[in-house]
């Protein structure tokens, strides 16, 4: 058992000079016999807050990790320090589990790593009470806390029966930890798992090195492209994408011009996810293309950049996986490619599942935040910071907001007449029909719906196609107007386009930058 204080086990057997913000004082508190709840980002450093306590005390630290592919790198990474561990889930043969139960009742472990189901059968929980007779359960430490949380995006309904180790095990302490840190999540975090009495240690959950940028898409891919040329020739990234299909064709195409990229996602072989993955962490310079599957627990401390060519599905979402660049402190950058497109089909995919009513509507509020932020013109920083709880102090001065202030204009007229022309032709339309309306363009879909009658017929000729689309995607965004995900994907009215049809109401718009003059402005730099 190693023994000494805490900075001694952090020189000694972490080989780190100082504790880093709050770890110190978790330690302390943990170490001390008190529950802990630890909201931190990610790449924070959150291991060292139970693993050290966990050698400090007498017995072994039980760690509940839903991340079972991560385990053994963590428990092999552990060994080389010296540390005995083990883990215990599904991926050990009977033979080799065995082994590992054997040794933690022999107390020859230190920390044992578990995935919440094993953790929770019957025998295990009698193997534990056996060794908590003689105090040796050091701890028991629940990582990705808000797995627990059935508005997350990683929800884990095992995470439900941990409250199980409160009451079977009342003396033992419990440090719960987590990167996500929105209000709603951190309650019920505390609710569902009784940590009612913990001392809650939240840090900040600014990435200063992180900068935040996002662009219009108008030809994603081209776009993508010039960001990684221009960029990221070298880098290892993440190019995150919503549907396994678009993963594989952008990683397919990627490969195509001459970049180092695989795909990823939980349609994927085991296998072949294990090897895609484990050639990312080892190799440099490898472009993981992926959806949301891949990422969380992922230690990889030089991800240069995170690239999203789809909406993510909320602010957390954003902010989980942006977050996974630059975990080494230098400078990274967040890209993202945005168009009404995706409003469209993330609404049409929230929506059209079947979840609960309740539940679609939550979602819908975090996808609306997240829009919020995209069209958002303050710095990015503050923006996400501020949705988490907290303030930024001042301009981070290096995120896109920052370093060119988004022009804003008065488009209560040009609102009026988009609301307009959805309400004259019967709110069943996609934008395209709609500009083409607003534009007086005699199409055949036009002389079909005899839309050239309309008043609306040609009384958006101030405007081009493209500053149209902007005004439609602005107000899809800010909520004037919904999109029919039962039909085909019509824009209808909202209730908070009635004030601005009256005239009761201004709209201000974000003046986007016209397509030719963003693709100049990257072939610059
Ligand atoms: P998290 O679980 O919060 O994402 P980790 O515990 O994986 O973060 O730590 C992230 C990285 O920071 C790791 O590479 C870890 O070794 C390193 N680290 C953690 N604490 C310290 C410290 N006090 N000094 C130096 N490096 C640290």
């Amino acid at each position: 058992m190693t023994t000494g204080t805490a900075q001694q086990i952090l020189r000694d057997t972490f080989g780190y000079a100082s504790f880093r913000g709050a770890q110190q004082a978790i330690v302390e508190h943990v170490v001390a016999g008190g529950d802990a709840l630890v909201l931190m980002p990610t790449g924070g450093g959150k291991s060292l807050c139970y693993q050290i306590p966990a050698l400090m005390r007498k017995g072994v630290g039980i760690i509940v990790s839903p991340l079972i592919a991560l385990m053994q790198d963590q428990v092999d990474a552990l060994k080389q320090l010296g540390v005995s561990a083990a883990f215990l889930n599904s991926s050990l043969e009977a033979e080799e589990a065995r082994e590992v139960s054997r040794q933690l009742m022999r107390c020859e472990l230190k920390l044992l790593y578990v995935a919440p189901e094993r953790l929770l059968t019957e025998g295990f929980l009698n193997l534990l009470e056996r060794l908590n007779q003689d105090n040796n359960i050091a701890l028991f430490a629940i990582d990705e806390a808000h797995c627990v949380s059935q508005w997350g995006h990683d929800f884990r309904p095992e995470y439900r029966g941990l409250t199980v180790l409160h009451e079977r095990f009342p003396s033992v302490p419990r440090i719960a930890l987590t990167a996500t840190a929105d209000a709603p999540t951190r309650s019920e975090v505390v609710e569902r798992l009784s940590l009612e009495q913990a001392e809650q240690f939240v840090s900040s959950f600014d990435r200063p090195n992180i900068r935040y940028r996002v662009t219009l898409k108008d030809n994603a891919r081209k776009q993508l492209q010039d960001f990684l040329e221009t960029e990221h020739p070298d880098d290892a990234g993440i190019v995150y994408c919503l549907s396994r299909k678009k993963v594989e064709e952008t990683a397919a195409w990627l490969k195509e011009q001459g970049w180092d990229a695989l795909p990823y996602h939980a349609g994927l072989d085991a296998a072949v996810r294990s090897k895609n993955q484990k050639k990312f962490l080892r190799e440099e310079g490898v472009i993981m293309v992926a959806t949301v599957a891949f990422g969380m627990g992922i230690d990889k401390p030089n991800v240069r950049f995170v690239a999203h060519l789809d909406l993510p599905k909320s602010m957390e979402g954003y902010y989980q996986e942006t977050g996974r660049a630059g975990r080494d402190g230098l400078p990274a950058n967040a890209w993202m490619a945005y168009g009404l497109g995706d409003v469209v089909s993330m609404r049409q995919m929230l929506l059209s599942g079947d979840a609960p009513e309740e539940r679609k509507r939550v979602e819908l509020q975090k996808l609306d935040a997240l829009l919020g932020f995209c069209e958002s013109t303050a710095c990015r920083h503050q923006t996400i910071l501020r949705y988490f709880g907290e303030e930024h102090p001042g301009d981070c001065n290096e995120c896109d907001n920052c370093l060119s202030p988004v022009d804003t204009w008065d488009a209560t007229k040009a609102a009026q007449m988009a609301l307009s022309c959805i309400y004259r032709t019967g709110q069943r339309f996609g934008v395209v029909h709609l500009i083409d309306v607003l534009l007086g363009k005699t199409t055949p879909k036009v002389e079909q719906f005899n839309h050239q009658q309309l008043s609306t017929f040609g009384i958006g000729k101030e405007l081009a196609q493209q500053q149209w689309s902007s005004v439609y995607r602005q107000l899809v965004a800010a909520g004037f107007i919904n999109v029919d995900i039962e039909g085909y994907g019509g824009l209808q009215l909202a209730e908070a386009a009635r004030p601005v049809l009256r005239g009761e109401q201004e709209v201000w718009l974000r003046r986007d930058a016209e397509p030719a003059k963003r693709k100049s402005s990257m072939a610059e730099r």
